[in-house]
C-alpha cells in the first residue's frame, strides 16, 4: 500500500514539475516574443527619428545624435503604461479569450482605472493597424465626437467593418449589415457578436466594432497580432496632436 500511494505521489509531483515547466517556458516563449517585436519596427530616438543608437545596460536606448536616453518602448502604444513584461502577457492572454476590463484588472492586480485605460491603448492600437480607421483613433484621442455610423461588407472572405465618415458623428450609432446569408460562417459569428454592442458608450463602441471584426475574421488565438499591434510606433498623426 505505502509503496502504491509513494508511487502515485511521486507521479503526481512529476506530473506538477511538468507542468509547472510547461507554464514557465510557455511564459518566457512569449515574453521573447514581445521583445522580438520590437525589432520588426526597429527602435528609433523619439526626438530625431534617428536610428542609429547605442544600447544601454537596462535595456534602454541612447541617441548619440540628440544626447537623449530612452526606454525601447517609447513611441510605442505599449510605452503608454509602464508595466512588468508578466503583467502585460497576462493582460494579453486574458484580453485574447475576451475578458472584460473588471476580470482583467482582478487577474493582473492591477486597479480598474489602470486596466480600463491599458484596455483602451490596446484597442486603440487594433483600430490603428487599418489606416482607413485613423479617423476613429484620432477622434478618440482628442476627445472629439467619435464616428457612429459604421457598414460592413464581405472582403476577400472576410468581414470588414468601414467607418461611414460621412454620416454625423455621435448619437445615434448605426451599424448597416449586409442580409444573412447560411453559408457565411464569419458573419454569422460577427452578428452574434454585435449584439450587445449599441449598449457601449460611444468612443468604446466604435473601438470595439473593430476589435469584433479583427476576432471575427481570426476566429482562433489573437495573441500574436496583439503583440504586434501593441509594439508598433503610435502613428504621427497621434503623436503631433
Ligand atoms: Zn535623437
Amino acid at each position: 500500500m505505502l509503496h502504491d500511494s509513494t508511487q502515485a505521489r511521486l507521479g503526481w509531483l512529476g506530473a506538477m514539475a511538468q507542468l509547472g515547466g510547461a507554464l514557465k517556458a510557455g511564459e518566457e516563449e512569449a515574453a521573447s516574443r514581445l521583445t522580438a517585436a520590437y525589432a520588426s519596427a526597429p527602435t528609433r530616438c523619439p526626438r530625431c527619428a534617428s536610428g542609429r543608437l547605442y544600447k544601454l545596460g537596462d535595456g534602454g536606448r541612447r541617441c548619440p545624435g540628440c544626447k537623449y536616453s530612452f526606454r525601447e518602448a517609447a513611441g510605442r502604444w505599449i510605452g503608454r503604461h509602464r508595466l512588468p513584461v508578466r503583467t502585460w502577457l497576462a493582460v494579453l492572454r486574458g484580453f485574447d479569450v475576451g475578458l472584460g476590463v473588471q476580470e482583467l484588472a482582478e487577474m493582473a492586480s492591477l486597479s480598474m482605472p489602470t486596466m480600463g485605460r491599458v484596455h483602451r491603448t490596446i484597442q486603440l492600437s487594433l483600430a490603428a493597424l487599418d489606416p482607413e480607421w485613423l479617423p476613429v483613433v484620432l477622434a478618440c484621442e482628442a476627445g472629439a465626437p467619435v464616428p457612429a455610423a459604421f457598414f460592413v461588407r464581405r472582403e476577400n472572405g472576410a468581414v470588414k467593418v468601414s467607418v461611414n465618415l460621412s454620416a454625423p458623428a455621435g448619437e445615434p450609432a448605426r451599424l448597416d449589415l449586409p442580409p444573412p446569408s447560411a453559408d457565411d460562417a464569419a458573419l454569422r459569428r460577427f452578428r452574434l457578436s454585435v449584439r450587445r454592442w449599441r449598449g457601449l458608450v460611444s468612443e468604446r463602441r466604435a473601438l470595439t466594432l473593430k476589435e469584433l471584426e479583427l476576432r471575427v475574421n481570426l476566429h482562433g488565438p489573437m495573441f500574436d497580432l496583439l503583440v504586434d499591434a501593441l509594439t508598433r510606433y503610435v502613428p504621427a498623426e497621434l503623436a503631433a496632436a
